[in-house]
């Protein structure tokens, strides 16, 4: 295969060509058009950057984070001066809308405002006189190199649920973006050059299975932050934490949507199709089951299925579209496939949305909003992860059993309930095992000062990205116990 237009890594503070010998095209999934080459990294390429990292470490611990913050908020502002084409970028490599690639971008940068509080987030705790005349601290310090390896359907933000605050907490870093969207790293670590980070305080890697292993491997790789599926997930955790390192992996998902009678429907329906058709459902906290409880089923089936035949697909940057295409080719056809497992298994399809034409794209992954309804609760569908434009429908009659249903799957991303009643919403946010809940919310992503909570086969490890956990990911407590007898300082 030819290297032409192979993206470089960013090592050092130096772009450089990979020691790659393979490369993947990276395709405009509305058009199937090349956009670039990436090179699928060997261990020789992170074991540099490591090096790199490794020796910037030296100093930029001792930068003081009030200094190291000004490189933050000189990022935000080149941020802000190129959101655009970041938007844009996320919106050419990943498919999803203008307005999603905004809202994307938006939360990344987000990040970088919040740790630019790092001189308050990072400060330790003391007590004086824990025995007389004896003080005690906790200092934080931070870990040396750290690493994140990144999923395709955020190729902005993910990153940046990290990498902040690693940086800001006084690591050096190494951004593994996906293969399949590595643009808009290559965008933003121009803007790191810009804001003259001192060379090797973060670096860039562009790669696959390679690259991965060798970063889970290399044992001067203090910390890692991994978002992807559950399956990699627990690779990432198990090989990561065999090798001694701290590691937070965020998983799959597969999020209930709870409809009670009571819910205002027309705000439930808008909400609804927007998480689950929202980014082609290509979001970890997209709607997958839609659970209507008693009366809800037919005002909010007849309404879904409006919103979803409604729904205007087509390429991202086109003005009006609310939904793009999905990531690629065998993508398509996996979510395809998965549609006619789950009427194998008994379901209807209420909207099909598969094979559709949209005019202009022919090449395109589109697949449109679909529908399945009465599928069979313990069937491969009703617990597989889709992530793509397919909403199922389930029906049952009190809360309860919907709770249950919810506390039933393998994952615990996120859950919703829509409804009128406070004591329903407690009830729910008290019950439903999930670490991110929406009341009347479709998509509970947490803000940047919240940290964002998966819990069961969502997420392995304690610490969440995001915020004050982030904080205490990046870094180690030392607990200093000290004695100045007043009679020694007599002496001098
Ligand atoms: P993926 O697991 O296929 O890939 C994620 C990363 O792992 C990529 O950088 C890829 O290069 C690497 N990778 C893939 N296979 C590997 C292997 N065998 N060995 C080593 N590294 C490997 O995930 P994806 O398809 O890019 O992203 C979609 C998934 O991410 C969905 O399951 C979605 O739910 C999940 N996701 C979760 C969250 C969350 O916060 N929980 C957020 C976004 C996405």
């Amino acid at each position: 295969m030819s290297t032409t237009n192979s993206l470089p890594n960013y090592i050092n503070g130096q772009w450089c060509t990979s020691s790659a010998t393979e490369h993947l095209d990276v395709i405009n999934p509305a058009t199937a058009e090349v956009l670039a080459r990436v090179p699928l990294s060997t261990a020789a390429d992170v074991d540099q950057a490591v090096q790199a990292a490794a020796e910037a470490f030296v100093n930029w611990r001792r930068t003081p984070p009030t200094e190291r913050v000004q490189y933050l908020f000189k990022l935000k502002n080149l941020m802000e001066e190129n959101f655009e084409d970041l938007a844009c970028t996320i919106t050419l490599e990943c498919g999803k809308t203008l307005a999603e690639s905004k809202g994307e971008m938006r939360r990344a940068i987000e990040n970088v405002e919040v740790a630019c509080g790092i001189p308050v987030m990072m400060q330790g705790t003391n007590l004086e006189d824990v025995a007389r005349g004896i003080d005690e601290m906790m200092i934080r310090q931070p870990l040396g190199v750290a690493a994140v390896i990144g999923p395709f359907n955020f190729p902005g933000m993910i990153p940046f649920w990290f990498l902040p605050y690693a940086l800001a907490c006084g690591n050096t870093y190494i951004v593994k973006p996906s293969e399949k969207v590595p643009l808009t790293m290559q965008k933003i670590f121009r803007l790191f050059e810009k804001a003259g980070l001192p060379k090797g305080v973060v670096n860039l890697v562009n790669g696959a299975k390679e690259a991965v292993d060798a970063i889970l491997d290399h044992s001067k790789i203090r910390a890692i932050s991994f978002v992807g599926s559950t399956p990699i997930a627990k690779y990432i955790y198990s090989r990561a934490a065999a090798n001694g390192k701290r590691v937070q992996c965020q998983g799959g998902a597969k999020n209930p949507l709870i409809v009670l009678p009571d819910a205002d429907m027309d705000m439930t329906t808008r909400i609804a199709a927007d998480s689950a058709f929202g980014c082609a459902g290509q979001r970890c906290l997209a709607a997958s089951i839609a659970v209507t409880v008693g009366k809800a089923r037919k005002t909010f089936t007849d309404a879904i299925a409006e919103a979803a035949k409604k729904r205007v697909v087509g390429h991202g940057l086109d003005q009006n579209v609310e939904m793009g295409p999905v990531i690629t080719a065998q993508s398509k056809a996996r979510i395809e496939e998965l549609v006619q497992k789950g009427v194998d298994e008994g379901a209807s399809v209420l909207v099909d949305g598969r094979s559709p034409k949209i005019s202009g794209y022919e090449k395109g992954h589109f697949i449109r909003p679909t529908i399945l309804e009465n599928i069979n609760p313990t069937g491969e569908i009703a617990s597989t992860e889709i992530f793509g434009p397919v909403l199922s429908l389930i029906h049952l009659e009190t809360i309860e059993q919907a709770i249950a249903l919810v506390n039933s799957g393998q994952y615990g991303n996120m859950a919703c309930l829509f409804t009128t009643s406070g004591a329903a919403a407690r009830k729910f946010r008290y019950e439903a095992e999930a670490g991110n809940i929406g009341i009347n919310i479709g998509v509970a992503a947490p803000m940047a000062f919240f940290p964002f909570s998966g819990w069961k086969e969502s997420f392995f490890g304690d610490l969440h990205g995001q915020s004050h956990h982030a904080v205490e990911f990046f870094t180690q407590t030392k607990v200093v116990v000290e004695r100045w007898p007043s009679d020694w300082s007599r002496q001098f």
